[in-house]
């Protein structure tokens, strides 16, 4: 979703759009794609006008996400911000790294839907590197 589109319609409803609201909205959508964290979300606003405080993002996290505009999600005790349509997030465990896989679960959701079940969110864990190359890793279990 474009920011302006989204701007635009938090005005129609009769939201009071100050700069630094319409800046923090700007930077969830450029980063929504990226999964990133709360902290992380407020790290980088913080860099373009400090000051704002994590409470102010987190505020307003939650607007869009009352409104259907972003989705919020739960990882490791971390708040991350996400697109609204269900997917699955691939977490890769080496990197931290989250992507979204869309096709791939349809099958899943579509089954699912047809027991009255209705994911909200599908989390896949996954590793990118060889475990092998890790051998205290490996020890562990
Ligand atoms: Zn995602």
């Amino acid at each position: 979703m474009e920011t302006s589109m989204v701007l635009a319609e938090l005005r129609r409803r009769g939201y009071r759009l100050t700069p630094q609201r319409a800046l923090i909205i700007e930077e969830i959508f450029r980063n929504v794609e990226k999964h990133v964290s709360l902290r992380e979300l407020h790290a980088i606003i913080n860099r373009r006008l400090p000051g704002v405080s994590i409470s102010t993002v987190h505020q307003t996290l939650k607007l869009l996400e009352g409104l259907g505009f972003i989705k919020l999600f739960e990882l490791d005790g971390k708040l991350h911000i996400d697109k609204p349509h269900v997917h699955a997030n691939i977490v890769c465990r080496d990197t931290g790294e989250i992507i979204d896989a869309d096709s791939d679960v349809k099958a899943i959701v579509e089954s699912l839907s047809e027991r009255g079940i209705h994911p909200t969110n599908i989390i896949v864990e996954a590793r990118c590197r060889d475990r092998k190359e890790n051998p205290q890793e490996q020890q562990k279990t």
